[in-house]
């Protein structure tokens, strides 16, 4: 079996306050917090939560089919963020992991159009990301195993 990394629920919590930690240690105050739906969403409400941060956001990009299988390149799906409502907010966009990091750079590319400074921050990066986030909890070259992923969806009882 292929070694994987997995983060369980206990760690997850302990994991999205210190990205928040570093994030405000590092003097950043976010406007708003972005999540890249749908595994930025557990990560960036935690995260908002532990900045204080109230205004939230999504993207919804799909990029992954399966393990190693992806698009061709990244796609914005609906609903699309208001992005006339970004206008001169500083962001936080929060994923799971930048892996490629096309996902992250189309979001950042997106929004550095009409924020006035958009920042990153991920879990996990592995090293072949082309873009570097700004705030990563830890870093990998494995395929990582999610607590919301790690199992099927749910089925009806009977
Ligand atoms: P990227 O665009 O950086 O290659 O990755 C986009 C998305 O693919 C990530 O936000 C995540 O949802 C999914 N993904 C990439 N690598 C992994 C991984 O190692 N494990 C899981 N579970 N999902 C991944």
């Amino acid at each position: 079996p292929t070694e994987r990394e997995v983060l369980d629920w206990t760690t997850f919590g302990a994991a999205t306050r210190e990205v928040a930690q570093t994030v405000v240690d590092s003097g950043y105050v976010p406007d708003v917090v972005v999540s890249v739906a749908r595994g930025g969403l557990p990560p960036g409400g935690a995260i908002a939560y532990a900045l204080g941060t109230k205004a939230v956001g999504t993207m919804n990009v799909e990029f992954y089919t399966g393990i190693d299988s992806t698009l061709p390149e990244p796609q914005l799906l609906p609903p699309l963020l208001d992005t006339d409502a970004m206008r001169g907010l500083r962001a936080l966009v929060v994923d799971d992991v930048a892996d490629s990091g096309e996902t992250l750079a189309l979001v950042k590319r997106l929004l550095s159009a009409h924020c006035a400074e958009v920042r990153t921050a991920v879990l996990y990066a592995k090293p072949r990301s082309v873009i570097d986030p700004d705030y990563v909890w830890r870093r990998t070259d494995l395929w990582i195993t999610f607590p919301w992923s790690a199992l099927p969806p749910v089925r009806p009882t009977r």
